[in-house]
C-alpha cells in the first residue's frame, strides 16, 4: 500500500505531518476506512501538551503499537476494505466509530462496560487514528451511519455520545434542571441533547465567546465571576433556582479548563462528563496521578445507547 498522509504525535509539543505506512495490518476482524472528517478533541490538545493516555515507553497490549502514533478518534468515513471474518460492515458502508479498543475478556468487558476495559485503549491514542487519509481499526468499533446523517455530522458521534452518556449516568429526566458547566463541544452536545429530552438546561461558562454561542443556541446562561472564585456557590444557587423541579443534574465538561481546575461541590446527584474532582493534565506529575486520571476518564467514555 502506498504511504498515507498523517498527523503524528512523536512527543509532547512534537506533532508532525508526514507520509507513513499504516502500522496496523488489515488482519481478521479489522476494517479500513477512507476518512471523510475528523474532529479535534480536547484530549488531542491535552496529549499534545502533556501526554497522559499516550504511553511513549509502552507497547499497547491490545493494539501492539507504540508511539509515534497518528491522532484522531472523532471521525467518519467510508469502508474501503475488510479483514477476514468481518460481518459488522461491508465495503462502501459509511461509518463513524466508538473509539474504545477492548479485550472482551476482563470483568468490565464481560459486563458490557468495555469503555472501562483494564487495557483501555483508544483509536487515535493507542493505535493510529484518523488524522490521516486512511485509518484501520477493529470492526467492533464501527458504527454504521444512516443515510440521513451526513459525514460531517457523523464525525460528531463520539462527543455526542459523551453528552448522552453523562445524562444517562445522571438519570436525567424530562422537566429537571440541567446545569451544564462549560460550553465546548461536549457541553453543547449535552445541553442540546438535554433540551431534546425535555430537560431545562442552564449553561455556565466563563468564556464570552462560548457564552454568546450558548445564547445564540437559545439557552439560559450564567457567567460566574472568576475573580470572586464564586463558581461552586453560584452553581449551588443555580441548581436550586428552578422552583418547578425538586432535582437537578449537573454536567461538568472538560472543555472549560478554567472551570475544571476548581472542585465544584454541587448538591445535584451527579457531576459527570468529567469527574468532579480536580483533574488537569498539567498537574499529573506522578504515575499514580496519571493512572487515576486514566481510570476516571474511562468512566466517561462513550457507550452504545439508543439515540433519543
Ligand atoms: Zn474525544
Ligand atoms: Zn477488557
Amino acid at each position: 500500500m502506498t504511504p498515507v498522509e498523517a498527523v503524528r504525535w512523536h512527543a509532547a509539543g512534537d506533532l508532525r505531518f508526514e507520509d507513513v505506512e499504516l502500522s496496523l495490518p488489515l488482519g481478521p476482524g479489522m476494517v479500513e476506512v477512507e476518512v471523510a472528517y475528523c474532529g479535534i478533541c480536547g484530549s488531542d490538545l491535552a496529549e499534545f501538551r502533556h501526554p497522559f493516555a499516550i504511553r511513549p515507553e509502552k507497547v499497547h497490549p491490545l493494539t501492539g503499537q507504540q508511539p509515534p502514533v497518528t491522532l484522531g478518534h472523532e471521525f467518519s468515513g467510508t469502508v474501503t476494505a475488510i479483514g477476514e471474518g468481518v460481518d459488522e460492515v461491508k465495503v462502501g458502508d459509511r461509518v463513524s466509530a466508538d473509539a474504545c479498543w477492548r479485550c472482551g475478556e476482563c470483568k468490565a468487558c464481560v459486563e458490557g462496560r468495555y469503555n472501562q476495559c483494564i487495557y483501555s485503549g483508544s483509536i487515535g491514542l493507542s493505535s493510529d487514528g484518523a488524522f490521516a487519509s486512511v485509518v484501520r481499526f477493529p470492526a467492533y468499533c464501527a458504527v454504521p451511519l444512516p443515510d440521513k446523517v451526513s459525514d460531517e455530522v457523523g464525525a460528531l458521534l463520539e462527543p455526542l455520545a459523551v453528552g448522552l452518556h453523562a445524562l444517562d449516568r445522571g438519570h436525567a429526566r424530562a422537566g429537571e434542571r440541567l446545569v451544564v458547566i462549560g460550553y465546548g463541544p461536549v457541553g453543547a452536545a449535552t445541553a442540546l441533547l438535554g433540551r431534546s429530552l425535555g430537560l431545562d438546561p442552564l449553561v455556565c461558562e466563563l468564556s464570552p465567546g462560548r457564552l454568546a454561542r450558548a445564547e445564540a443556541h437559545g439557552f439560559e446562561t450564567h457567567a460566574p465571576e472568576p475573580e470572586k472564585m464564586d463558581f461552586a456557590k453560584a452553581v449551588r444557587g443555580l441548581t436550586f433556582l428552578s422552583a418547578s423541579c425538586n432535582r437537578s443534574v449537573s454536567v461538568h465538561n472538560c472543555s472549560s479548563p478554567n472551570v475544571s481546575k476548581r472542585k465544584i461541590d454541587c448538591p445535584s446527584e451527579l457531576l459527570c462528563g468529567w469527574p468532579c474532582a480536580t483533574l488537569d493534565a498539567s498537574t499529573a506529575t506522578t504515575m499514580a496521578d496519571t493512572e487515576k486520571m486514566d481510570r476516571d476518564m474511562a468512566g466517561y467514555s462513550s457507550c452504545h445507547l439508543p439515540f433519543p
